[in-house]
């Protein structure tokens, strides 16, 4: 293993590893712009030149492999100055307006501003001016803050494999471009936005809505199909704004698909159920939670007793929590041994779109077909719970069923109008209004992903935790609160508790810590 010094310490390299892959490992920041890791490397930007002992000219850390004994300087007058020099260059052209930027507090511009920048311009031109650009159904290009680092565009050849970007023009002219009738609307598009190191590309489901520096984040994973993707849930007061990815090497790398990114809408919609209800005469009636919660109890108990073993029946929904199965079968099944445990409705569109790199042709990335995330999860703690499974074809069917607990939490409409389902009594958990909520016996308004803990387990086996970013609406309730409630468990919800009593493989399972840490900052005078 290669060893090198950087600025007197000594770090521990892999095999071939560039300078700057080097430095991340060990924790030392060296500024880039063009460097990703999950991308090819060009060195066009030069700020992360570094000087190398033995080595007459500046070399680009993200380009240059370690050798053993390699001895690196980042801070000395050699390095800062082109730090400098670059910084300068960059901001020739570039508008001074982060007043109204979504980018400012995350720019990368502005950082190294401020660390490695000159804190005079000596730049007395007109500044070159470029147009705005509506370039994909999600992104704007404000093409006068781009600093043509081409991240956006290696993104769409190496990773989305389908090229839309691209680089028009050569000098203090060149710009970014799309073709002529192929906007940037592959499925992955809303990545380019978080690749970009300045505000050039913006989510236009973002724009102007909120100062990042009040947003506060959540580790979650996506709900929108069973890939499992990594994503951190990002909001203030009470309101979601937007989704980032979240780095998993094993699970989605450094992207989400557009279909993740807003997922987070129907948790914000304003049709939410929150209104509790319990059948009176024929018609809903409103009820508190405690109320309706009381009546499930009371009346399940009752027509288990009066319809006998085996006439309980439960849906479980792919959107709930694994936990949230196991304390809804242990509390179904304490009053029915024989309750029938049923998977809910798994929506499968065609087939997994696969991305791959534009010329090697490797997969980059998959979005799965199956569109729920927790179809595994459900499958496996049923099993675990054991006793009597049925496809809801089945149950539908099944004449001695006669009353039953139906999870929703679906992000649309999953009850289609040919679905079945046995008769009887209903408790229906639900978010969205359906023509089931319509009809419930007992109504429960429920919480969306996003408002409560928990863990999935994707379609390769992984089992991954994630926690609340948000509150249920007022009037709605936690599916695990609800457990607790019935089971007698006094406190709240709490699902570490509950993953260490299920055993593995989800004893051991835990919440990521949110990355709040900062590049520290330092400021180097020449
Ligand atoms: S738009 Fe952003 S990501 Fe693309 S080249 Fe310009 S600065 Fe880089």
């Amino acid at each position: 293993m290669p060893k090198i010094t950087v600025d007197g310490k000594s770090v521990e390299c892999k095999d071939r590893q560039m300078i700057i892959a080097a430095c991340d490992d060990a924790g030392l920041d060296i500024p880039r712009y063009c460097y990703h890791p999950g991308m090819s490397i060009v060195a066009s930007c030069r700020i992360c030149l570094v000087e190398v002992e033995g080595i007459p000219k500046l070399v680009p850390a993200c380009q240059t492999p370690v050798r053993d004994g390699m001895v690196v300087h980042t801070k000395s007058t050699k390095a800062v100055a082109n730090q400098k020099q670059v910084m300068e260059y960059l901001l020739i052209n570039h508008p001074l307006d982060c007043p109204v930027c979504d980018q400012a507090g995350e720019c990368t511009l502005q950082d190294y501003s401020y660390q490695y920048g000159r804190s005079q311009s000596r730049f007395e031109e007109d500044k070159h001016k470029k147009p705005k650009k509506d370039v994909g159904e999600h992104i704007l290009l404000y093409n006068d803050r781009c600093i043509m680092c081409t991240r956006c565009v290696r993104f769409t050849r190496e990773v989305s494999g389908t090229s839309e970007l691209f680089v028009d023009g050569r000098g203090h002219k060149e710009e970014i471009e799309i073709f002529p009738g192929k906007p940037l609307n592959n499925r992955l598009s809303g990545n380019v936005v978080d690749l970009c190191p300045v505000g050039a590309l913006l989510d236009k489901d973002f724009l102007f809505k909120q100062r990042v520096w009040l947003l506060k984040s959540a580790v979650s994973i996506s709900p929108v199909d069973s890939g499992g993707e990594n994503i951190y849930l990002q909001y203030n007061e009470g309101v979601i704004y937007r989704v980032k990815p979240r780095y998993n090497a094993e699970v989605n790398k450094w992207w989400i698909s557009d279909d993740t990114r807003y997922s987070y809408k129907p948790v914000m919609a304003e049709n939410r159920l929150d209104q509790p209800t319990k059948m009176q005469f024929g018609a809903p009636a409103r009820v508190t939670i405690d109320e309706a919660i009381a009546t499930a109890d009371t009346e399940l108990k009752r027509l288990a007793k009066e319809n006998g073993v085996g006439s309980t029946y439960a849906i479980f929904s792919p959107m709930m929590a694994n936990e949230e199965v196991y304390l809804l079968g242990k509390y179904l099944r304490e009053i029915d041994p024989g309750a029938s445990f049923v998977l809910g409705p798994v929506p499968t569109v065609g087939e997994d779109e696969v991305f791959t790199h534009y010329l090697t042709k490797q997969e980059t990335f998959r979005i799965k077909s199956e569109k729920v995330p927790n179809r595994a999860g459900v499958m496996r703690v049923l099993q675990m719970l054991g006793g009597v499974m049925q496809t809801i074809e089945e149950a539908a069917v099944n004449a001695k069923l006669k009353q039953g607990w139906i999870v929703g939490g679906y992000l649309s409409n999953w009850v289609v109008p040919t679905m079945k389902l046995p008769k009887g009594f209903k408790v229906i958990q639900e978010i969205l209004p359906n023509s089931l909520t319509e009809r419930a016996d007992v109504l429960l308004p429920a919480a969306a992903w996003a408002e409560k803990s928990g863990s999935w387990e994707n379609f390769a086996g992984k089992v991954q935790a994630f926690e609340a970013a948000v509150p249920p609406p007022e009037g709605a309730a936690r599916e695990g609160d609800v457990y607790y409630k019935l089971l007698g468990r006094p406190g709240f919800f709490n699902a570490d508790a509950v993953r260490a009593e299920m055993g593995e493989p989800f004893a051991s399972v835990t919440l990521p810590s949110v990355d709040v840490s900062e590049p520290a900052m330092e400021f180097v005078e020449l």
